[in-house]
């Protein structure tokens, strides 16, 4: 792993303060939340801001010429526009609402997917998540492309000859995660989008562990498609980005058809809107657009390099102290990896130490964290996966592996 050495003033203390769900007990215990690759803690910031939505503001948009529905529109616009910034997309038209990761890949997949022919070929990688898998098979059935998987090394990392060699002048597109939530694994993706339009093809890159711990500028990556989960950076459920290049969005039919995303309508023929809106079909989740802006503003407000130090010395010092557990495997040993940590203890089930661990007040994640393709690979059932933002300490790190230890004992 690369670590930086240099260590930046960051009052994690303070930070703390932000979000009132880390200050909870749960089974009796001061919480510790390890479970941020799965959903991120919200800070008071963007709990406010729901409630100040349904409280004063709550309206329909883009249809009214009433005082709250012109604001209700003006703060969803200036939410896109935050995160156009955030992501550098040189138009707030390429950012589109979804309601997550899972929406946006099934958009591509849909739409994307309309345009594609029977021997075409996608490439994804064996540590994607399900959602990054289940609809380039769907779209496979729907349209007879065919499906090929770069696969990865015993540490978690991309085989890239291998990648490669599946490239070709039939790929259409390949769909590949920026960061693993499974391994933490950084994957080339610079090289990966390169490589793949010089053969023609289509990029698409999940974000949904990315966004959240490193600097992502779509225009310097040059990806055509960048998606990404309001929740799991800091924001609302149930809302998500999808970001396109303009070029191919307009190429694209639409994904769902309804209100909003029209020109016209009769019934022998319907034109559609222009974009972002023909691909944001009916009522939208408002609230959750507007306050997932809330969310960017308050992260784009700290120092990512700085996060990211904290989060790696967090990663590094669990891992030590987890390695001094006898038949400790850590799974997932990338040379570029963000603070994720999976771990398998010979003998003993994840779900039997996530249980013990949460009986004192541990949340971490065990199973196959939607990669079972994964989990085949290594050959086991699943992980017990500590995943940290920038909120987490040392300190309680300390008393999670207090805490495996008894459950461990406990277990053997
Ligand atoms: C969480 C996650 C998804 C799915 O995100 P949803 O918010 O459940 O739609 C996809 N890919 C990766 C890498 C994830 O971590």
């Amino acid at each position: 792993m690369i670590r930086d050495d240099i260590s930046i003033p960051f009052d994690v203390q303070k930070i703390r303060e932000d979000f009132p769900t880390l200050l909870r007990s749960v089974n009796g215990k001061d919480l510790v939340y390890f479970d941020n690759g799965a959903t991120s803690q919200k800070p008071q910031v963007v709990i406010d801001a729901i409630n100040d939505y349904y409280t004063n503001n709550n309206s329909n948009i883009h249809r009214g010429v009433h005082f709250l529905s012109q604001l209700a529109t003006s703060q969803y616009e200036e939410a896109r526009k935050i995160i156009q910034e955030y992501i550098n997309a040189p138009l707030s038209e390429e950012v589109l609402f979804t309601k997550g990761t899972t929406d946006s890949i099934n958009l591509v997949a849909s739409s994307l997917g309309e345009l594609f022919s029977e021997g075409d070929e996608i490439i994804i990688s064996a540590m994607e998540h399900h959602s990054n898998i289940v609809p380039w098979q769907m779209l496979c059935e729907r349209k007879g492309c065919i499906l090929k998987v770069i696969p990865i090394s015993e540490s978690g990392e991309l085989k890239m000859d291998e990648f490669d060699r599946l490239l070709s002048n039939k790929t259409k597109l390949v769909s590949v995660t920026h960061i693993s939530n499974t391994l933490g694994t950084i994957n080339p993706i610079e090289e990966i989008i390169k490589k793949t339009h010089a053969a023609g093809g289509y990029v698409m890159i999940d974000g949904a562990q990315s966004v959240q711990h490193i600097p992502v500028d779509v225009q310097a990556l040059d990806c055509d498609f960048f998606a990404f989960s309001g929740h799991k950076v800091f924001g609302p459920t149930g809302v998500g980005i999808l970001y396109g290049k303009k070029e191919i969005l307009d190429q694209m039919p639409p994904y769902q058809g309804g209100g909003d995303m029209i020109a016209k309508v009769t019934f022998e023929k319907t034109t559609y809107n222009e974009l972002p809106h023909k691909f944001e079909a009916g009522t939208p989740n408002i609230s959750g657009g507007i306050c997932l802006g809330t969310a960017i503003s308050y992260l784009s407000e700290m120092d990512l390099s700085a996060i990211h130090a904290h989060e790696m010395e967090l990663a590094a010092y669990a891992e030590e102290k987890l390695l001094q557990f006898e038949g400790m495997r850590i799974v997932g040993t990338a040379q570029r990896k963000t603070s994720v940590v999976s771990f398998v203890v010979d003998g003993i089930h994840p779900f039997d130490v996530g249980t013990l661990l949460d009986k004192q007040g541990i949340a971490v994640r065990t199973g196959h964290h939607c990669t079972q393709p994964l989990m085949d690979f290594y050959q086991i059932p699943g992980t017990i996966r500590a995943s940290f933002a920038f909120y987490n300490t040392k300190e309680e790190i300390d008393v999670f592996i207090k805490a495996l230890e008894r459950s461990l004992n406990m277990l053997r």
